[in-house]
C-alpha cells in the first residue's frame, strides 16, 4: 500500500511520520503524475486558500478531484475545507464531499484548543477518547447526501465526517502521536 501526501504547503511532514510509524509506504505529491500509483491521498492542514491556489497553479485540482472519485482521500483541517462543496467564500475547492464548512469557526490562532473526542464511531480496538488539537479549525456545519457525521464535540458540532472512502477532520491527528485516525483512514482503502 502506498499513500500520497499533498506536499504543496502545510503540515505534510507530520503525516509522513505517522504513516511510517504504521509501516506504510508514503510519497510526497506535487505533480499530477505522482497520483498514478497511489492507494490513497492525504491533504494536510495549512491554509486552504493558499493550498487551493497552489493546486490550481500546479494543475492538481482536477486530477485530485478525479482521484477522489475512486480512491480514499483524507483532509485534515485546511484539507477538510478543500474536500468540501462549500466554504462560504470564493476559493478553489475539490467539491468531493457533500459538506459545507465554516472556516476559522473557533476564532483566531490564540483561540486554538484541545478536546478529548469520543471516537467510538471509528470502531477501533481502543476507543479511549482521542486527544485532538484544533488550530484555526473549521467546523463542518452541514453534511448532506452520502456524507455522514462521524465525530462531534460535546455540543454536537461536527468535527469529522465521512462519505465512503472520503474522510474530513477539522483537527490534526498527525500532531498527536496517536495513530488511530491514520489506522482508520487506512481501513477505508478498498483493495
Ligand atoms: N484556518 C485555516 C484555513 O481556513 C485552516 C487551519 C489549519 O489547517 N490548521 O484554511
Amino acid at each position: 500500500m502506498k499513500i500520497g501526501i499533498l506536499a504543496l504547503q502545510g503540515a505534510f511532514a507530520e503525516h509522513i511520520v505517522m504513516l511510517k510509524k504504521l509501516g506504510v509506504e508514503t510519497a510526497e505529491v506535487r505533480l499530477p503524475e505522482q497520483l498514478d500509483d497511489l492507494d490513497g491521498l492525504i491533504i494536510p492542514g495549512g491554509e486552504s486558500t493558499t493550498m487551493g491556489k497552489l493546486m490550481v497553479d500546479y494543475d492538481l485540482l482536477e486530477p485530485i478531484r478525479e482521484f477522489g472519485l475512486g480512491h480514499a482521500v483524507w483532509g485534515t483541517c485546511a484539507g477538510a475545507i478543500l474536500l468540501a462543496a462549500d466554504a462560504h467564500r470564493k476559493q478553489p475547492l475539490l467539491n468531493l464531499m457533500d459538506i459545507s464548512v465554516e472556516r476559522n469557526a473557533f476564532g483566531r490562532q490564540v483561540d486554538s484548543f484541545e478536546a478529548a473526542l469520543d471516537i467510538s464511531a471509528l470502531k477501533q480496538a481502543d476507543d479511549a477518547p482521542f486527544h485532538a488539537f484544533f488550530i484555526r479549525a473549521p467546523i463542518i456545519e452541514a453534511v448532506q447526501g452520502e456524507a455522514k457525521a462521524l465525530v462531534t464535540l460535546s455540543d454536537r458540532r461536527i468535527v469529522a465526517a465521512q462519505d465512503g472512502q472520503l474522510l474530513a477532520t477539522s483537527f490534526h491527528p498527525e500532531l498527536t502521536g496517536d495513530t488511530r485516525f491514520h489506522k482508520y483512514f487506512l481501513s477505508l482503502i478498498k483493495k
